[in-house]
C-alpha cells in the first residue's frame, strides 16, 4: 500500500466518530513499535516527524524506514506527517521527502519561537495549502499558541515553541477567528490551543476545566463541523510510566498529562488527530532503565532496545484502542497522494 494522505484517514475517522493518535518518531524501533501495534489492532496509522526528528534521523533514513513500513505492512494505511513545519520551505522539503501531510505552524514566526500575527499565519498557511493540495498532500494549521493556562508560559521543546509569558487570549484559540482562518486558508485540519503543552510537565495537578479548556473544542467544532481538530501535547503521562522511570534511578518530578477520558470527550467534539510523543518516550526510557539496572552486566543494545520497543508498542495499542482507531485499517480503501489530488480539484 502506498503512503496515504492524512486527510483520507481523518475523513474516515470523522465519518465513523473516532480519533487517530499521531505518534512522533525519530528512529527505527519507534516505527516498528507503532507498526506492530497497528497490525495487532488493525489500526490506520499517522506517523509524524518534527524538524528536530528529521535532522536527528536524516531525511533519507526516515524516507526509507517509512517505505519499509509500507512494504512490510501492506494492509495498514499509513500517513507520514511533518509536525510543526516552521515555514513553507520546510513543508516543501517534507513533500519532496515523501511526506503525505504537512503542518504549517504559522502561529509562530519562522524562528519557531516568536508568536506571529494573525495575517502572517493566514498568509503562510494559505501558501502551503496552495502548494500541497494540487499534489494531494494534506495540510494542518495552528491557531493560538500552545502553553500553560496555569502559568501563562509558552513552551519550547525540540527547539520549537513560544518563549516566555503569553497573553491569556493567545493561549486559547478564538472560535470566531478559527472559522475565518479555515475559510481563508482551506486547511484540512486545525490544531487548537486549549491549555495543553508539549513535553512531560503539562499540569501540576490533575487538570480541571480552568487549565484544560475542553469546552473550547466543542465551541470550535460547532462553528467548523467539517474541519478536523487536532490536539497537540496530548500525552497522558501515566503515573505508572513515571513510577518505572523513578524506580530504576530516574528523577522525574511528579506531573500530570491529558487524561485519556478528556481526549475521548474531545473526539466526541470533532477531535480527529491526537499527538502523542512523551508517553512513548517515557515507556522506552523506563524499559531501558529497568534492563540496565537489573542487568548491569549487559551491553548488547538489543537487550534493552527490544524491551523498549515492546513498552512503546503497549502504549500505542492502548491509545489506538481508547481513541477508537482500532479495527478500522481494513475498512479504508487506500488512495495515494497523486490520485487524491482530484479530491481538491473537484
Ligand atoms: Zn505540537
Amino acid at each position: 500500500m502506498p503512503l496515504v494522505p492524512m486527510r483520507l484517514l481523518l475523513d474516515h475517522a470523522a465519518a465513523n466518530s473516532y480519533g487517530l493518535a499521531a505518534f512522533n518518531v525519530n528512529n527505527m524501533e519507534q516505527i516498528q513499535a507503532i507498526m506492530e501495534a497497528a497490525k495487532e489492532t488493525d489500526s490506520p496509522v499517522i506517523i509524524q516527524a518534527s524538524r528536530g526528528a528529521r535532522s536527528y534521523s536524516q531525511d533519507a533514513y526516515l524516507r526509507h524506514l517509512m517505505l519499509a513500513a509500507a512494504e512490510l505492512y501492506p494492509a495498514i494505511p499509513i500517513a507520514m506527517h511533518q509536525d510543526h513545519g516552521n515555514s513553507p520551505g520546510t513543508c516543501k522539503s517534507a513533500i519532496e521527502q515523501n511526506f503525505t501531510s504537512v503542518m504549517m505552524d504559522g502561529s509562530l514566526k519562522e524562528d519557531g519561537k516568536t508568536p506571529a500575527d494573525y495575517n502572517y499565519n493566514v498568509s503562510v498557511t494559505r501558501q502551503v495549502v496552495d502548494m500541497a493540495h494540487p499534489l494531494g498532500i494534506s495540510v494542518e494549521g495552528e491557531l493560538g499558541c500552545l502553553g500553560s493556562l496555569e502559568s501563562g508560559m509558552g513552551e519550547a521543546e525540540d527547539g520549537h515553541g513560544a518563549e516566555g509569558k503569553l497573553d491569556h487570549s493567545m493561549l486559547l484559540t478564538d472560535p470566531a477567528q478559527a472559522e475565518d482562518f479555515v475559510r481563508r486558508t482551506k486547511v484540512d485540519a486545525l490544531a487548537v490551543a486549549i491549555g495543553t503543552s508539549h513535553g512531560a510537565y503539562k499540569f501540576t495537578r490533575k487538570p480541571t476545566g480552568e487549565v484544560l479548556a475542553m469546552d473550547r473544542i466543542a465551541e470550535i467544532h460547532k462553528r467548523l463541523p467539517n474541519t478536523h481538530l487536532v490536539m497537540h501535547g496530548s500525552s497522558s503521562v501515566p503515573q505508572e510510566l513515571q513510577d518505572v522511570i523513578n524506580k530504576f534511578g530516574g528523577k522525574m518530578k511528579q506531573t500530570w498529562g491529558v487524561p485519556v477520558e478528556e481526549i475521548q470527550r474531545g473526539i466526541k467534539n470533532g477531535v480527529r488527530k491526537i499527538n502523542v510523543d512523551t508517553d512513548n518516550r517515557m515507556a522506552m526510557t523506563g524499559a531501558i532503565r529497568k534492563v540496565l539496572t537489573e542487568g548491569p552486566e549487559k551491553f548488547d543494545p538489543r537487550d534493552y532496545l527490544k524491551p523498549a520497543r515492546d513498552a512503546m508498542k503497549k502504549v500505542c495499542i492502548a491509545r489506538m484502542t481508547s481513541f477508537g482507531q482500532a479495527g478500522n485499517a481494513s475498512k479504508i480503501k487506500p488512495v495515494g497522494a497523486r490520485e487524491f489530488a482530484r479530491f481538491y480539484s473537484s
